[in-house]
């Protein structure tokens, strides 16, 4: 999996974030528009944190859907 240590705008502290997984980027793209650049954006793992932003935009964050919070659950199912 992809990691980096980046500065989480919600959290307000370095957070370890992943690049989005495939579910998640279309989400995005569904709240964003289809011509919207998913491919580059990155995920807060913050407990409870939904926050994502594009790699050195992070004035451009936003926050994903209330279900990818309990993604560690549902990756089991
Ligand atoms: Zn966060």
């Amino acid at each position: 999996m992809r990691t980096r240590t980046l500065d989480c705008p919600t959290c307000g502290t370095m957070q370890i974030f992943r690049i989005l997984d495939k579910e998640e980027r279309a989400a995005v793209r569904e709240e964003e528009g289809p011509g919207f650049f998913v491919d580059n954006l990155w995920r807060c793992t913050g407990t409870g944190c939904l926050t994502y932003y594009p790699q050195f935009n992070k004035a451009g964050y936003g926050r994903l859907p209330k279900k990818f919070l309990a993604e560690e659950a549902a990756a089991g199912e």
